[in-house]
């Protein structure tokens, strides 16, 4: 325990919770008056997923903190998360806990381990009851007995606990449909870097970044929503793509929108400070500029747009008139911010009001007169009235003048050439005027505490506002970026078409000068599903492969896609088995990883997923390596039909291209200038049977004489095996 002053604890509070300590805040209940001892008592514990604080919390993601119930005998993981800024509450099945954790990111996770009791279905589904006032669960969708249930009743009241019932900002539980939602795991999520990059860890370089022009917090937040959980439902990619297109369409329209957006406060998080009573008069203030701004919007999309989704979202937009004159009224337009000061209710709001600060102005009148009175009965002229805060009201006496000085006036304090006394008189004055400035101050903080309690009314509506301006601003944000990167439209199909014409990578797109960046195509149907792609190393096989899933993606968060020209079939899932360097942190071997990764794929893939396999079977020796890939191409190729891209440096699995009709081999092409290669990072139908090993560790300047010597080594095998 320790005490820190109040001014410094955010900073304290901050470091604390980013080392993981949970920190309980214990505040004094009362006023303190001298003799009793006040009460004192916990009000709040702050931890990691529960910071209420701008300064700790970053504008483009949610604060999320997570309840994962496992049971002992599902496959799948019940799961819920809250931002208590925001007040968003989802629940959500998942395959698994990494799967869950990668989807939502939170920033907390409590499971039984922690909290066992909470997520006893007893006692669950009686906290979610007893908060939302309900008698079924049904009223979110969610059935009675469900699992789902486990987890958000532990969620919620572990936030009760954390938050000390400030939560008026949660007021539903949404149930988030998997049968909607691609589903794209931890690995591909990670391995394709769409929401941080392979690197460091961080937004930029990642699908994220680069589809993040948004105007407002709440939509960059949405956008993030998006790309983890694309769709899956064409009715919902349509809807998505015709707003988008009307607003891609009228690029100046989408400008001035996004103009508007751009003025936004953070509508969202303003909730959970109404909740929260961790408000300004200065917030107040912004938030009827916001509400305007909401007009404004609204109106924009009224006169401007037709598309469903974009008149959908302005009806759920509500202005809220009524509520904005009555803060209007109440506060003052420069209002100040710290409540204890007073100063920010609007004369003529409150009659008591007005008349308490009416005697400081009745006041300043009293003490002028007092002082011209003083002034003539002493003949002293320089005889003043004055006021500091030690002192309080006080007559300042010339030293000189002292003979002067009439007996009624009581001493008070002297300075170097002064002397200062009161009088009763004075003192009368004084305590009036004291009285009601502390009395105003205490009516402009009851007053604003009314206010703030008919905002909080509003809270479901504000937040339905924040939702729709998120949807409106991420809606523009991708019109925008379509329009300023020549993205086009994808067709969505169900028929197990991927047609993609010079399809280039969004993130590598924008990181290479101009023009250099290959864009290349693919082509693929429920009768050509393979690619088998072959070439050297740094060829652009595995660029090539990430281009494709993440225009799949993209097509299916409802964006326009980096092609000339775009089919993408409905796809289930993406699947990714990438590389061979991330696996020494988790310290199994490479190659118990790739065989966990691809028994999953095998468990889980259908016609309709995309498969990425990049260079299966490298994990082990070049024999039974070979072997297991052939296996296991074999097996998806016959059993499950998955759309496969695979890049290879088997030269023998090109068979499988010539053995079946499904398969097609593909080369990235290479040139050589000067017997030095050049890629020219080009995907064609074609077999490189050539690994270019030594030509392209060439490129690495190891000394000429190892190159060489390779090469020599390299052609005596090569004659050895053909003899
Ligand atoms: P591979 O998987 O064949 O070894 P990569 O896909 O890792 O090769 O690509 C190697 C490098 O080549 C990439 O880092 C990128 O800089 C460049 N590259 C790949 N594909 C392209 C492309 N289509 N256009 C331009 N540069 C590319
Ligand atoms: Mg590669």
């Amino acid at each position: 325990m320790c005490v820190v002053t109040y001014h410094a604890a955010n900073l304290y509070i901050k470091k604390l919770v980013e080392l993981g300590f949970k920190v309980a805040i214990a505040e004094q209940l009362e006023a303190p008056n001298g003799k009793t001892l006040i009460n004192r008592d916990v009000v709040r514990v702050i931890t990691s997923g529960t910071v209420i604080d701008d300064a700790m919390l970053n504008a483009d993601s949610n604060n999320f903190v997570c309840s994962i119930y496992e049971t002992d005998n599902d496959s799948v993981v019940y799961a819920a998360w809250a931002d208590i800024m925001t007040g968003e509450f989802y629940v959500a099945q998942f395959d698994n806990y990494d799967n869950a954790v990668s989807r939502i990111r939170p920033k907390e996770v409590i499971t039984k381990k922690h909290f066992s009791y909470a997520f006893v279905y007893k006692q669950a589904v009686q906290t979610v009851k007893k908060y939302f006032n309900i008698n079924t669960t049904q009223i979110f969708d969610i059935p009675e007995n469900s699992p789902l249930i486990n987890a958000a009743g532990a969620l919620l009241e572990y936030l009760l606990m954390t938050a000390k019932n400030k939560l008026s900002n949660i007021t539903k539980i949404m149930l988030v449909r998997d049968e909607n939602f691609m589903v794209l795991d931890k690995i591909a999520r990670d391995t394709l870097e769409i929401v941080s990059s392979y690197r460091n860890n961080t937004k930029a370089g990642s699908l994220l970044a680069a589809l993040d022009k948004t105007e407002t917090p709440m939509g960059a937040r949405l956008l993030a929503d998006w790309v983890t959980a694309p769709l899956k439902n064409v009715t919902m990619i349509t809807e998505r793509q015709d707003a988008i297109q009307e607003l891609f369409d009228n690029s100046i329209s989408c400008q001035a929108l996004r103009a508007i957006l751009d003025k936004f406060n953070d509508l969202g998080r303003f909730c959970g400070k109404v909740a929260n009573g961790n408000v300004n008069p200065k917030d107040i203030i912004n938030f009827t500029e916001t509400l305007s701004l909401i007009q404004e919007v609204k109106d924009f999309i009224v006169q401007n747009c037709h598309a469903l989704l974009l008149a959908r979202l302005a009806g759920q937009l509500d202005a809220l008139m009524e509520l904005r004159t009555l803060l209007l009224n109440a506060i003052k337009p420069e209002p100040s911010t710290v409540l204890s000061d007073g100063g920010y209710i609007k004369e003529g709001y409150n009659q008591t009001l007005d008349e308490l600060r009416n005697v400081g102005t009745l006041g300043k009148q009293w003490l002028l007169a007092l002082e011209t009175k003083e002034r003539t009965e002493t003949g002293v002229e320089k005889l003043k009235i004055a006021y500091n805060r030690v002192t309080g009201y006080y007559l300042e006496f010339p030293m000189n003048a002292l003979k002067q000085m009439p007996y009624r006036f009581i001493r008070k304090g002297s300075t170097l050439n002064t002397e200062r006394y009161t009088t009763d008189e004075l003192r009368e004055i004084e305590s009036k005027i004291l009285n009601a400035s502390g009395e105003a101050i205490k009516l402009e903080q009851t007053i604003f505490g009314e206010i703030i309690a008919a905002v909080q009314k509003y809270i479901p509506t504000i937040q339905q506002n924040a939702a729709a301006i998120a949807n409106i601003d991420v809606l523009s944000n991708l019109a925008y970026l379509a329009y300023k990167n020549q993205w086009v439209r994808p067709e969505i199909n169900t028929a197990g078409t991927l047609l993609l014409e010079s399809a280039r990578h969004p993130v590598l797109e924008n990181v290479l000068p101009t023009n250099e960046f290959i864009a290349n195509d693919c082509n693929l149907d429920s009768e050509n599903t393979t690619m088998l792609i072959t070439g050297p190393n740094m060829a652009g096989k595995s660029t090539y492969m990430k281009t494709v899933a993440l225009n799949v993606i993209m097509a299916h968060l409802g964006s326009f896609v980096p092609c000339n020209r775009a089919n993408v079939s409905l796809t289930d899932r993406v699947f990714t088995r990438i590389g061979a360097s991330d696996d020494m942190m988790t310290g199994k071997s490479t190659f118990m990883v790739e065989m966990n990764e691809v028994s999953n794929i095998v468990h889980n893939a259908t016609k309709d997923s995309l498969l990425l396999l990049d260079e299966i079977g490298r994990g082990t020796g070049t024999n039974d390596g070979y072997a297991l890939a052939k296996a296991i191409l074999t097996y998806i190729i016959e059993q499950i039909g998955s759309k496969t891209l695979c890049a290879t440096h088997f030269h023998e699995l090109i068979e499988l291209g010539h053995n079946y009709s499904q398969v097609q081999n593909y080369k990235v092409l290479t040139s050589s200038i000067n017997g030095q290669i050049v890629f020219l990072h080009k995907v064609v139908k074609g077999e490189e049977q050539n690994s270019f090993g030594a030509e392209v560790a060439q490129l690495s300047g190891l000394p000429e004489l190892i190159i060489q010597n390779a090469k020599k080594i390299m052609k005596e095998r090569e004659s050895h095996e053909n003899h």
